[in-house]
């Protein structure tokens, strides 16, 4: 009796060469992560795939959707997988290509991994296609852009058949890349952003900005609430809350009203980047996309910008706002956006926020307050949310926090000759 498994295809790993090896490993942990729930059996690679077997009935197919969600995954197919005798994967094929859905058309597609099996892949084309034949009596055979395929890999002793699949997210496996700290509001464009760097194999750390105490806490649940919807696909390990609502204050009583928003930008955008050093976070990640609000022109893009040493990504500055809404509701964080909470960019905002910041004007009122002052503080009222997420390993040294995360000057003095390496804080 043939089992049900999963088989997984992956290209651009493939394409990876001396590092093809870790980054399957890598996709497999992730697949391992993504189904903790499910009774998986074992998690190998054969043969250009990656193969996840069950111990229950019925898992296989629950699971396809989920393994198809995580970074690094081309495509996920149902395969049944049987022995070497033909009436068994002929049988097989017949039941693969029932369970396919509708076509008209089809054909048989065969490999052999090793050669020890005397059926070459012509003959096993030419026998499973005479068995669906028989089978299906009203279909066609056709070679070029059937409607259905079925697949049939023989592997050592083992044939996988299959014909249903579907697609995956692509990309890369979470944890290939390094790590980014990711700017999250709980609006549309922000968990897009970070999707898409946690696609690319980033591990994805976000902070947020709360407007506690001035506003309620809500917009904090709603970030933890989009996190767990990307879970367990994408694996997110801690997110750090700022309430920042006090500090807006401060900066909105002492500041142009038209400069505020980006005041608060610049303070977010220096908190953010201390995170990082401390996380060992090569980069911010922001959801800005040029133009969408009054923030978000090249200027203002560059006045806040200029605070920050590491690069920033925003994934999303040439996107249309109709393109990041399709792919919020693809991952499910649409409607978590969509309802309201008061954060920090609801609060305290300009009726008339300037457009095109002159660079003269943003330093002047940098100057008004405290900044320095303010993002110690800030950093120092940090906290953190964690979650299960085997790919994100938490900076070992909490208590070093302090001076990792003090003021560039303070730093200056204190190590005047030394600079600090951020990766002996971390726990690998
Ligand atoms: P989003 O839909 O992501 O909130 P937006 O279109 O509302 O974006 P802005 O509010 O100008 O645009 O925010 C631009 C970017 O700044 C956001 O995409 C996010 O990366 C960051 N950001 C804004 N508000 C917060 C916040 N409260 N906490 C953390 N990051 C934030
Ligand atoms: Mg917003």
């Amino acid at each position: 009796m043939a089992s049900r498994v999963c088989l997984v295809h992956y290209h651009e790993i493939g394409l990876k060469g001396k590092n093809r090896s870790r980054f399957e490993h890598v996709l497999m942990d992730s697949i391992k992560a993504a189904l903790a729930a499910f009774s998986v059996a074992t998690i190998t690679r054969i043969s250009g795939h990656i193969l996840v077997t069950f111990s229950e009935r019925g898992e296989a197919e629950a699971a396809m959707p989920l393994i198809a969600k995580v970074p690094g995954v081309a495509r996920c197919s149902l395969a049944f997988h049987t022995n070497r005798e033909p009436a068994e994967y002929c049988k097989a094929a017949i039941e693969a290509l029932r369970e396919f859905g509708s076509f008209e058309t089809f054909k048989a597609a065969s490999r052999r991994s090793n050669t020890d099996y005397e059926l070459t892949s012509m003959d096993l084309n030419q026998q499973v296609g005479e068995a669906l034949c028989l089978a299906f009596p009203d279909k066609k055979v056709k070679m070029k852009d059937p409607d259905a395929t079925v697949h049939v890999l023989v592997v050592q002793g083992s044939v996988y058949v299959y014909a249903k699949s579907i697609r995956g997210v692509g990309g890369l496996p979470q944890g290939s890349a390094d790590k980014v700290v990711t700017l999250l509001s709980s609006g549309i464009d922000s968990p897009v952003a970070t999707w898409l760097l946690a696609r690319r194999g980033a591990v994805t750390v976000p902070v947020h900005f709360s407007g506690r105490p001035q506003t309620a806490d809500t917009s904090e649940y709603l970030c933890q609430d989009i996190i767990r919807e990307l879970a367990p696909a994408v694996q997110i390990g801690r997110m750090y809350v700022v309430p920042f609502g006090d500090c807006q204050r401060e900066i909105s009583l002492k500041t142009p009203s038209d400069l505020r928003v980006i005041m608060y930008r610049r303070v977010m955008y220096s908190v953010a980047e201390r995170i990082a050093k401390l996380e060992g976070a090569k980069a911010l990640v922001t959801g800005e996309s040029l133009g969408q609000v009054a923030s978000q022109t090249l200027e203002n893009i560059m006045a806040v910008n200029e605070v920050v040493d590491i690069p920033v990504f925003r994934p999303l500055i040439g996107s249309d706002k109709q393109e990041i809404i399709a792919r919020a509701q693809q991952i499910g964080t649409y409607d978590i956006s969509c309802q309201t909470a008061p954060d920090c960019c609801t609060l305290f905002m300009p009726r008339r926020p300037e457009t095109h910041a002159k660079l003269d004007a943003v330093h002047e009122a940098w100057e008004m307050f405290d900044h320095e002052a303010m993002i110690e503080h800030l950093v120092d009222s940090v906290e953190y949310v964690d979650f299960d997420a085997p790919v994100y390993h938490r900076p070992r040294a909490m208590k070093a926090r302090h001076e990792v995360l003090a003021p560039r000057e303070t730093r200056v003095r204190n190590h005047s000759d030394k600079t600090f390496d951020d990766e002996e804080l971390l726990e690998k």
